[in-house]
């Protein structure tokens, strides 16, 4: 499966991208085409029986999205790759290209709350089944799975916003021991830089490209990476279901991967001290950190992952009010949903992704009301920590 060797700060520069360009550019240009054109007869059946590689039309491809796809892959180590028009869109795209009615998906509990909606709420009603198993429960997956009937299981790793490490090799492993059951990872918390799923043993890697590969918050995407096959029936779909990327936010999504590794190293080293720091905060309940000693991941991430991720959650004692006076008070963290950017953002879910909820609801799915979430950016650690220590004073 591994297509590239190379280190993945020389695979995110470099990777995917031809040696020449067209116009010499050293970039690769944006390409607004909504169609291309042919010369005639000839080019168009050279086309449509493989002989020639080019494009044909908006929907079903475009250059400057397939540089960004192949970056991804050289990223992923996948064979292949393909990118959408948000993170949504990749795993709606997927779990319709993956499934048909009759059919079973497994969920672990935790994972993306619109992830779990799309397929409670909407797969549903097509008659496709589904079981949410608990992160970590090998024993539970397994029982889950109905021969036969099972074509999928998906989880998330790290997750949101406990940062629960899911064994990736442990799943692959209780996945492969039923024919035609797929494993889809999704890593958008990891990035590629920090975990490669594939190499793990998953058959499908997902992104939301909102968040750390396009690193920025100026752009919505997601990609899917893996074996050849799959992605080109993912392709195929995506030209029906028209869940495309423009070629404006590939070229961003581009221009960011460039500085994805130095991104996340620095925000895997910084959110580590932040965490760190935390942990020894008189005011603060418990911190949730993959990177840290405490974590219960701690030693299945430290096996599959180099690094630990920007995301640093933690309790603030006192509740909802403490929580949200914390997080009024800090000046540097933004306040908004979100994180993999250059900005830090701060967030306490139970008044952000689960603010219709009550408080009941919340602890019923595990969501603490003082429960804040710190996306790291790149500005300097001790500067966080400085900001933090006032917002603790001062609230
Ligand atoms: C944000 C996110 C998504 C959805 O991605 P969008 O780009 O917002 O559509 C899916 N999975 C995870 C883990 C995410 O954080």
């Amino acid at each position: 499966m591994t297509v590239e060797r190379e280190a993945p700060a020389t695979r995110a520069a470099r990777g995917g991208e031809a040696r020449v360009k067209p116009e010499n550019a050293v970039t690769q240009p944006i390409v607004c085409a909504a169609t291309y054109t042919f010369t005639g007869r000839q080019e168009i059946s050279d086309h449509f029986e493989g002989r020639i590689e080019r494009e044909e039309y908006g929907r079903y491809g475009n250059p400057t999205v397939r540089t960004a796809e192949k970056k991804i892959a050289a990223l992923d180590s996948a064979e292949d790759a393909v990118v959408f028009g948000s993170g949504m869109a990749a795993v709606t795209t997927a779990l319709l290209a993956l499934l048909k009615s009759g059919q079973h998906v497994i969920l672990t509990n935790d994972c993306y709350r619109r992830t779990r909606q799309l397929v409670s709420a909407f797969l549903s009603r097509l008659g496709i089944e589904s079981t949410l198993v608990p992160p970590g429960d090998l024993a539970a997956l397994d029982a889950a799975i109905a021969p036969g009937k099972t074509r999928l299981v998906v989880t998330e790793s790290p997750t949101n916003p406990y940062l629960r490490v899911a064994d990736i090799p442990a799943y692959a492993a209780a996945v492969k021991r039923h024919r035609g059951v797929k494993l889809l990872v999704d890593s958008t918390f990891a990035t590629p830089v920090n975990q490669r799923p594939l190499e793990l043993g998953a058959d499908l890697v997902l992104h939301s490209c909102t968040k750390y590969l396009g690193g920025h918050n100026d752009l919505l995407a997601g990609s899917l990476s893996g074996r050849r096959d799959l992605i080109s029936g993912l392709r195929d779909l995506r030209g029906v279901l028209g869940t495309v990327l423009d070629p404006h936010s590939a070229y961003l999504l581009i221009r960011g991967l460039k500085t994805l590794d130095l991104r996340v190293r620095r925000q895997n080293a910084s959110a580590l001290k932040v965490a760190s720091w935390l942990e020894g905060h008189a005011d603060v309940a418990r911190v949730f950190y993959p990177g840290l000693p405490s974590h219960p991941d701690h030693a299945v991430a430290a096996e599959q992952m180099e690094g630990f991720g920007g995301v640093v959650s933690f309790i603030v004692k006192g509740g909802l009010e403490r929580g949200s006076r914390l997080v009024d008070a800090v000046r540097l963290p933004l306040i908004a949903p979100s994180l993999g950017g250059v900005e830090s953002l701060i967030e306490q879910p139970a008044l952000m992704s689960f603010y219709e909820l009550t408080t009941e609801e919340r602890r019923a799915i595990g969501i603490e009301e003082g429960l804040v979430r710190l996306s790291v950016g790149i500005e300097d650690p001790e500067d966080l920590i400085a900001d933090l220590e006032q917002a603790f004073a001062n609230s």
